[in-house]
């Protein structure tokens, strides 16, 4: 999928009060409803489904009729309403090429009003895994489209709140300017991920450094849990960078042990072959071995003296539940496991198509400078208000939590959707109860795409919703 950021100039208003209307609507529903978004969104004359037509033809939105007339938002849609909030908040005025694609994650280079030139990190959990691991995790089976990009928003935060942490204590990471959704942006990092770097000056001294920087993380309580050639930056200096935080524990954490042993084991092979290093491990020796002949420099994790807390304390001033935390490792535990698998020598490729140069390549767009002027999605406050008594509605069980458009918010309810069979039924339940609330509580007849709401819009929209069927 491309970030054609282009489109944004020809999106209205109305399109972005759709669009955020789907976003709400997801909130509550995998698939929400056609009604219930016109009824959030509350455009005069049918307005809403010329714009769902719009917003379709951009691919900002997925349509589906397969159990009723419905929209959800993908991943481009998600981009769009971050990357509007952000230009709306003034923290950049252009997206400019793309300059690195992640496992999970597409990465930008944006520019300010002042010419500064940062990077943009959006988040895409379940772009690869999920096909690839579908199968084997029952976590997944119940898997809406919401719950990856609520996912994703959580990755977001979490990487926002360590880089921002780590660089409050020093560590060499980005500057963590501003988080919205499944968006970090951050300083942009003038080197290049380590596992482009053919050969080093200075292999020993920069292995002594990295080395020491996991040693210093695990002191301060934490655990990167995905620190390789991949995740660390360098630069023609041989200055570090460490980046990709949304995996990080605590070095309470039940495997700790496990993940800070992996994270020395993966510096320490690939500067082995790599670099050539030598650490007079014994080659033969199998991983699990006992006897380990690199002990001299090889860091212990039973003898580091740890400070924990220090995350925990961390995310819980960023807004994050301990659920949220349970959901993020579970999910993101489990790929990084997957991921450091496989042997990095082979997987250079895979990691990231950055340029050795960044050398920027900025496009300015008029109609993001002009967006800026506005507040920060107004339309979407009115639209909370609006929704909250339609969401109000479909949830008689919780209190609507409506923060969803500011800063790195936590969207309380949404994680319940993930898992429970008794939600999901509750939840569906709850759809046919929406369903009949946008059609004013009136039984839904034969067919799903007849609009039955009142004010004699009915033919015009079940036009549009047929063109929508067939597309
Ligand atoms: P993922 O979590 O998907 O692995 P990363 O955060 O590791 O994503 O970023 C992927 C690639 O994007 C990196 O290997 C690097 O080349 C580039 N990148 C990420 N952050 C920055 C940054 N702040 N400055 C420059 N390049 C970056
Ligand atoms: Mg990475």
């Amino acid at each position: 999928m491309k970030l054609d950021v282009d489109v944004l100039r020809y999106l209205s208003k109305d399109d972005f009060r759709v669009l955020t209307a789907v976003e709400m609507g997801m909130r509550n529903h995998e698939i929400v409803p056609s009604e219930l978004i016109d009824r959030i969104a509350c455009l005069k004359h049918g307005g809403t489904y010329k714009v769902l037509k719009n917003l379709l033809k951009h691919k900002l939105l997925h349509h589906d009729s397969s159990k009723y007339d419905g929209f959800r938002l993908t991943y481009l849609g998600y981009d769009f309403l971050a990357i509007k909030t952000m230009v709306n908040r003034g923290i950049f005025t252009g997206v400019g090429r793309q300059i690195g694609v992640g496992k999970e994650s597409d990465i930008f280079e944006v520019v300010k009003e002042d010419g500064t030139v940062l990077a943009m990190k959006l988040h895409r959990l379940g772009r690869v895994s999920f096909r690839a691991v579908k199968s084997k995790r029952d976590y997944l089976r119940h898997r809406s489209s919401y719950s990856w990009l609520y996912l994703s928003r959580l990755a977001a935060l979490k990487e926002f709140a360590f880089m921002k942490a780590l660089e409050e204590h020093g560590f060499p990471v980005p500057n963590a300017v501003d988080c919205n959704r499944h968006c970090v942006i951050m300083s942009l990092v003038r080197g290049y991920p380590l596992v482009q770097v053919k050969q080093l000056p200075n292999p020993d001294v920069v292995f002594e450094t990295i080395i020491g920087l996991v040693v210093r993380m695990a002191e301060h309580g934490l655990i990167h849990c995905d620190f390789n050639e991949f995740n660390i930056m360098i630069d023609d200096d041989e200055k570090i960078t460490m980046i990709d935080f949304p995996q990080m524990v605590s070095v309470s954490h039940r495997n700790a042990k496990m993940y800070f042993d992996r994270d020395v084991e993966c510096i320490f092979k690939f500067f082995r072959k790599r670099y050539n290093l030598s650490f007079e491990e014994n080659e033969d020796e199998s991983d699990d071995s006992e006897v380990d002949s690199d002990e001299v420099c090889r860091p212990r994790f039973s003898e580091i003296k740890k400070v924990s807390g220090f995350l925990d304390k961390k995310l819980a001033a960023s807004g994050f539940t301990g659920k949220d935390q349970e959901d993020i490792e579970r999910f993101i535990g489990e790929n990084v496991q997957k991921d450091s698998d496989s042997d990095g020598e082979g997987t250079e490729d895979e990691g990231c198509i950055a340029d050795s140069t960044n050398e920027s390549n900025i496009k300015d767009f008029d109609s993001l400078c002009s967006l800026r002027k506005e507040e920060d999605n107004p339309p979407d406050r009115e639209i909370e208000h609006e929704a909250v008594e339609d969401t109000c509605m479909v949830r008689d069980d919780k209190p609507e939590d409506d923060s969803s458009q500011a800063g790195c918010e936590h969207d309380s309810e949404a994680d319940e959707q993930i898992e429970n069979p008794e939600l999901t039924k509750r939840l569906s339940k709850q759809r046919q109860r929406a369903i009949q609330a946008a059609r004013g509580r009136k039984k839904s007849s034969t067919s799903r795409t007849t609009y039955s709401d009142k004010g004699g819009r009915s033919s015009y929209k079940s036009k549009i919703q047929k063109q929508m069927s067939s597309w």
